[in-house]
């Protein structure tokens, strides 16, 4: 493989993008709970069922060949969790949701192998279902795996009735990728965010270490003591990109620009490790 000097590989494992439109599914379903996209002049809104604001979307959310531009990473891509998490809606309903994202991010990533990897969506509320589209997102679709909420409306994720789920992600050995969302039960939250964000296998990292203070992954000095406490092998860049909870102008700068060991060596080993390698054993990527 051929890598020119000056330009570093990274992997953002934390990106979101949606289609550019799709169906009104509060008509198609009769139940009145779903986002629809309005196009204007600077963008989009995403619009409640009710008519209000969700919230406004810039081109980069939905236009694939606008992130090429901005961005020099190879972006993981998943839906935006007020689109795509609907572990409160009827499970089929939600399927049809899933299937229609799902299938709009594996032709992006199609259309860019090098640049774009996938995770799915699916209806975690009803296992049976949840297992079929995850199976279709990995073996058909191309996907990495699939971006799941930190828990299934008010369900942890240690729930039972999850319990086939996760064998059936054991048998496929992908990656699941959960995504913080929904966090107003504060109780759940102090128990489970540090792990959750952290070692046990949900790298999703840097950017999203705290919800409640994004600051604090922008200071080298927790980057240094994350590094230490969950191991080299354990972190991988994540950016929230398009959203501007992380380093929105260049994904990584932290990682960087901080020395994170004692040896330059060491600090170029871990680097590397951050910015792709890990995320490269994390999505089974053998080919980047
Ligand atoms: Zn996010």
């Amino acid at each position: 493989m051929h890598h020119s000097l000056e330009k570093i590989k990274k992997i953002d494992l934390h990106t979101h993008i949606i289609p550019e439109s799709w169906p009104d599914w509060n008509k198609e379903f009769g139940r009145g709970r779903w986002l629809t996209i309005r196009h204007d002049a600077d963008g989009a809104k995403l619009i409640n069922a009710d008519g209000t604001l969700f919230r406004a979307v810039e081109k980069n959310c939905y236009c694939p060949a606008k992130r090429l531009e901005e961005c020099d990473t190879t972006d993981v891509l998943s839906t935006v969790p007020g689109i795509g998490f609907n572990y409160g809606a009827p499970s089929q309903d939600a399927l049809r949701v899933a299937q229609f994202l799902n299938d709009h991010i594996g032709q992006v990533i199609k259309s860019e192998p090098k640049r774009f990897v996938g995770l799915g969506t699916i209806p975690l509320q009803d296992s049976d279902l949840a297992i079929i589209e995850l199976k279709r997102c990995v073996t058909e679709l191309g996907m990495a795996g699939v971006q799941i909420g930190s828990h299934v409306d008010g369900r942890s994720l240690d729930d039972s009735s999850l319990e086939k789920f996760w064998t059936t992600v054991e048998e496929l050995d992908c990656a699941v990728f959960v995504h913080p969302w929904d966090m107003s039960d504060a109780e759940r939250v102090q128990k489970y965010w540090f792990p959750c964000h952290g070692f046990h296998a949900r790298p999703d990292l840097c950017q999203t270490v705290t919800t409640t203070d994004p600051n604090l992954v922008h200071d080298p000095e927790i980057l240094e003591l994350l590094v230490k406490k969950f191991g080299e092998d354990r972190i991988i860049l994540g950016s929230d990109y398009p959203f501007p909870l992380g380093e929105i102008d260049r994904p990584g700068q932290l990682i960087e620009t901080t020395q994170l060991a004692k040896e330059p060596g060491d600090t170029e080993r871990i680097r590397q490790k951050l910015l792709w390698k890990n995320a490269v054993t994390f999505l089974k990527l053998p080919d980047f």
